[in-house]
């Protein structure tokens, strides 16, 4: 309610501002209906799969031969050799890390592109271990995961104890995560108390590059990509 009001106030500034700037205009301004204030989501082309706004999920898998043209091996610490993600997604990746290292927080990309035949071998290894319905519920199917879009990336503090567990959030890493990536343009992806929306159970580790003007509105949302744009089917 709060954020509301706020809202609505530099709305209310907004709109005082620009008459002020227009003494000579004839024509009355049309007041800004209150509907609008509110935030509301810019239409982006979601479903072109090159896109930065592109939303993967159980509903909308990308096709078993997109690949992203601009794969790129970011300067940072990793957990293994020659992770890519996309050219724009890894210098924001960079100065993620940077910015973390210079607050005391080491962090390693644990995870970056993945291809839709990685997805489907790594799936297959998951249910055979799990079954199919507990798979389902921590991985994604080939063509679901967000990791073929080149946006997305796993971060690991570095030891096993935390690497794709719950108790990643209870690190300084995943803490200072949790505070920090939407400044860098990255969104927490699979929220806690999230599942029915997303489909994944919290992955205090995942976290997808959307750009810095789009992270902080998703962020202070408090929303999931699939309802900040409204995107539920
Ligand atoms: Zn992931």
């Amino acid at each position: 309610m709060k954020k509301l009001i706020a809202l609505l106030l530099v709305g209310l500034v907004l709109v005082g501002c620009s008459d002020k700037k227009k003494p000579e205009s004839t024509t009355t301004p049309i007041p800004t209906p209150i509907s609008t204030v509110e935030p509301t989501p810019i239409p982006l082309d979601h479903d072109t799969y090159d896109s930065l706004y592109v939303i993967i999920n159980k509903n909308h898998p990308l096709p078993e031969d997109f690949e992203p043209s601009d794969l790129v091996v970011p300067n940072v610490l990793a957990t293994k050799d020659g992770l890519q993600i996309r050219q724009e997604a890894a210098t924001a990746l960079e100065d993620m890390f940077n910015a973390a290292k210079e607050e005391g927080i080491t962090l390693r990309l644990g995870s970056g592109y993945r291809s839709y035949s990685t997805q489907n071998r790594l799936f297959n290894n998951y249910v055979a271990k799990d079954g199919e319905e507990a798979a389902n519920r921590y991985s994604a199917r080939p063509g679901q995961s967000e990791h073929q879009t080149g946006w997305a990336v796993d971060i690991s503090d570095g030891s096993m104890n935390n690497w794709l567990k719950n108790s990643f959030k209870n690190t300084p890493e995943g803490i200072w995560l949790a505070e920090n990536s939407y400044k860098y343009g990255f969104v927490l992806r699979y929220t806690e108390e999230k599942e029915e929306v997303t489909g994944y159970i919290y992955e205090p580790w995942h976290f997808r590059y959307i750009g810095l003007e789009e992270a902080q509105k998703i962020t202070e949302s408090g929303l999931t990509l699939e309802e900040f744009y409204n995107y539920m089917n």
